[in-house]
């Protein structure tokens, strides 16, 4: 069948996937997107939280400074991006509120010290605060929270608004395409990617294939060790109940669980993200009735006042894991560059993917990102580094 020559295909439209889309098309390349659901992949599931503080995990100091310095560059990049997509200042939710972290009891409390110890080696910023302080912050906090946390280096944005502004970029230039099918293999010539076939039969050639399928990243190139980590977000309809705005994130006898408030609509109201589980098991978009019960009511254990939302939507995808919960960024064969393995920090890692694409693609940076950012980024996120493992099965 006809093959469409580009110079760039990006195989999944997911944020990761436009965000490369973007990129390349500011770099001045013509540019083919494959998706048959755009953005409804992890994206559509994601929170927003942009917590590269509260997600910081003991042994993983180089994926928190990629959140820190993915963090930093995100006010430009949504400035370029509402720009780009000729949408006002503000229109993908960036908030730079911080965030409350909340414990429920006193064991979720000793949890919360040996994180804020760890934040105050690391010098992240976060101060334990009484709950009587949380409640100045956020009146909503429950009578019952043993302890908190004020830290001032988590904010949001909104993933949906973000995936938006980055489809209105890529449907309105001439030199996109998008095409609503999977890619079924990538096609090699003498160990280069020169392009990918569809589940339409139709191959598309291309100087450059950026591999930013998400979880299933790995079935197209077993050299990029993808697997789905699936988890459970709930939206919710709140009135005047939640006052602050804030981020509010807790544990509740050992679960965690975050509450995430958009801003708040003409009517008073505002959407609220409840979330979230992870599990390892295999995708399936199944919401499970546990998971709600549980997310709920561990929510309104820490703000009661949630008993007044409206229930919106429950919704099941699966981030894309590594086994090192790294993002998988660069070249990984000639004319394959994987864009994927974000994790649960996709939308946190979007400005710095944008900034990693701009440079390996040699396009105008969209973001001033400090070499030795870079320089982190590419070596942290070096798709070779599982290539004693996956050695023999990439082709
Ligand atoms: C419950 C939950 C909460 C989260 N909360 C946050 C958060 O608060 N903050 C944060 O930073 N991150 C969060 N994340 C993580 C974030 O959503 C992901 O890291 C991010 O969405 C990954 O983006 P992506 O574009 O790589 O993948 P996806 O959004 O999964 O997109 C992949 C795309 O590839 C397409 N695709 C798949 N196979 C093919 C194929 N063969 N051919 C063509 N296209 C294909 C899919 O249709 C999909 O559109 C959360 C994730 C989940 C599940």
């Amino acid at each position: 069948m006809t093959s469409h020559a580009c110079d760039v295909l990006v195989v999944g439209g997911g944020i990761i996937g436009l965000t490369a889309a973007w990129r390349a098309l500011a770099a001045g390349a013509t540019v083919t997107v494959l998706d048959p659901a755009p953005g409804d992949g992890a994206t559509r599931a994601a929170a927003g939280m942009l917590a590269p503080v509260m997600e910081a995990g003991f042994g993983q100091s180089g994926l928190t400074r990629l959140g820190t310095e993915s963090l930093a560059l995100w006010p430009r990049f949504a400035r370029s991006l509402e720009q780009a997509a000729g949408l006002p200042p503000g229109a993908i939710g960036l908030d730079r509120t911080g965030t409350l972290a909340l414990a429920y009891d006193g064991d979720d409390l000793a949890e919360l010290r040996r994180m804020l110890a760890l934040h105050r080696e690391w010098g992240l910023g976060s101060v334990e605060i009484s709950p009587d302080d949380a409640r100045l912050r956020e009146p909503a906090v429950g009578p019952r929270v043993a302890g908190a946390a004020w830290v001032p280096g988590d904010h949001q944005a909104d993933p949906r608004a973000v995936h938006a502004a980055l489809s209105a970029v890529v449907d309105a230039a001439p030199a996109a395409r998008l095409v609503r099918r999977a890619a079924t293999a990538l096609t090699w010539v003498d160990g280069a990617v020169v392009g990918v076939s569809d589940d339409a039969g139709e191959r598309h050639a291309a100087g450059t294939v950026v591999l930013a399928a998400g979880f299933s990243s790995g079935e197209l190139f077993p050299g990029a060790p993808t697997r789905a980590v699936p988890g459970t977000t709930l939206r919710l309809d709140v009135g005047p109940e939640l006052t602050s705005g804030l981020v509010v994130r807790g544990t509740v006898q050992g679960r965690p669980v975050y509450v995430v408030p958009r801003r708040q609509r003409a009517d008073g109201r505002r959407e609220v993200v409840v979330g979230a589980t992870s599990d390892e098991r295999d995708d399936d978009r199944l919401t499970r009735y546990a998971d709600v019960f549980t997310l709920l009511r561990d929510a309104r254990a820490l703000l009661p006042a949630l008993d007044d939302a409206v229930f919106v939507e429950a919704t099941t995808r699966s981030r894309p894991g590594t086994p090192d919960n790294a993002p998988l960024l660069g070249w990984a064969a000639d004319g394959l560059l994987l864009a994927t393995g974000h994790h649960r920090n996709g939308v946190l890692l979007a400005p710095l993917t944008a900034a990693v694409v701009d440079h390996l693609l040699g396009g105008a940076p969209g973001a001033a990102v400090p070499g030795a950012a870079l320089e982190a980024a590419v070596l942290l996120a070096d798709p070779h580094r599982f290539a004693r493992t996956t050695q023999g099965v990439a082709r």
